[in-house]
């Protein structure tokens, strides 16, 4: 309503104000009268075909179905899975593993940029961060982290899926590469924190496992676990720049010596060590020149197919333990009996053979 404004009495002697208008509202008041839309749910069939046009916004909506705790979403997610299987397995998968700060989203960006413009195709950038679970936020993949590569049109990044247990997040990701094959992604890389398992689950989902390192320590050999070192089918040491060049270089010798130490891999492949600059973009055609070189070297020898065919061997193990244990935690009976349980175990009333049993008893009793 108009107010009539007490100055512009007769009697008022000072200025006059005129009588303002009224304010519309800031927000549409019509707004709340409109049905609401539903957002268009899509199908199966709407997902599979979206991704194998290669549309990524619906790729994109898929691996979020496959991160969904929702089991309504996780059925669909799987039907989704199995009717892309027949479009994937022709891809190279790439495991980069290597500590924080030791260059990862530098060196994956001026990866990514060079085997695009060299060998052409698609590229996906994965991750498997088991620490997000802790930080409630993802950080490996991010897609800020990789400034060039996040606006590369055949490019499609991809943070590390934050909820669960690592063989969980694992699974998701493996699951989303299934996704990234059928969408025509050809290159796909795996990215990971280099500080234990998680290199267990890369390893257990790439063809060619890339291990980044840093000179400059003194004692670098030290710090490296060595199942990691074994793992790797490559070790690149960066910062091989400026002041650093000399230590990168010395570095790179300690690593090849303490690589005889190891016995051979199965692969026949003898791993190689190389020091680059991911920053100023030094080195890097030579990493991708090996491990094109290991590709065909494994293709032309079995192992390639080999160890595909056993990472599916694994997987199945994998999926059938993750399912059973979920299955057996989320017992309603077991989730009360476990207290006591574990009370008495530490009590030492209990044996945990004799808890255990009585839980297992319980649990397959009840199917
Ligand atoms: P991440 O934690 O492994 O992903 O490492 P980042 O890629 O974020 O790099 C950590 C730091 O190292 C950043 O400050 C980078 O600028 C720097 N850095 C990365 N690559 C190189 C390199 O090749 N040379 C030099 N001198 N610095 C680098």
């Amino acid at each position: 309503m108009i107010m009539e404004h007490p100055e512009n009495n007769a009697e008022y002697k000072g200025l006059v104000v005129n009588a303002g208008i009224e304010q519309p509202a800031s927000v549409n008041p019509y707004l709340k009268n409109r049905p609401r839309r539903k957002r268009h749910e899509l199908s199966v069939a709407d997902y599979v075909d979206g991704i194998v046009k290669g549309n990524t916004t619906v790729l994109g909506q898929a691996v979020t179905l496959i991160e969904s705790l929702k089991p309504e979403h996780q059925l669909v997610a799987q039907e989704v899975i199995e009717k892309c299987l027949p479009y994937t397995g022709s891809s190279i998968r790439i495991g980069i593993s290597g500590v924080p700060g030791a260059g990862k989203s530098t060196s994956i960006d001026a990866f990514g940029l060079h085997v695009l413009e060299k060998y052409g195709g698609k590229l996906a950038v994965l991750a498997i961060d088991p620490s997000s679970e802790r930080s409630k936020g993802s950080i490996l993949g991010d897609k800020t982290r990789m400034e060039k590569l996040s606006v590369h049109p055949k490019s499609f990044i991809r943070p590390s899926p934050s909820a669960g247990s690592l063989g969980g997040v694992a699974r998701k990701t493996r699951e989303t590469i299934i996704l990234c094959e059928a969408a025509g992604f050809d290159k796909i890389f795996v990215e990971t924190v280099g500080v234990g398992q998680s290199e267990t689950a890369v390893h257990s989902m790439v063809d060619f496992f890339l291990l980044i390192q840093l000179a400059g320590t003194g004692d670098e050999l030290q710090g490296i676990k060595r199942g990691i070192m074994e793992m790797a089918d490559g070790i690149v040491i960066n910062k091989a720049d400026g002041d650093n060049l000399e230590r990168a270089k010395l570095a790179a010798t300690q690593f090849r010596n303490a690589l005889h130490l190891f016995p051979a891999p199965e692969s026949g492949w003898t791993p190689q060590v190389l020091t680059y600059s991911g920053f100023y973009n030094l080195g890097v055609k030579e990493i991708w020149d090996m491990v094109y070189q290991y590709i065909d070297f494994v293709k032309a020898n079995g192992y390639f197919d080999y160890r595909r065919n056993e990472q599916n061997k694994y997987w199945m193990y994998e999926t059938i333990n993750e399912h059973l244990r979920d299955s057996f935690y989320h017992n309603p009976q077991i989730g009360t009996m476990l207290p006591d349980c574990e009370r008495q175990v530490l009590q030492g009333n209990l044996t945990s053979f004799a808890a255990a049993k009585s839980l297992l008893d319980t649990y397959f009793k009840e199917r």
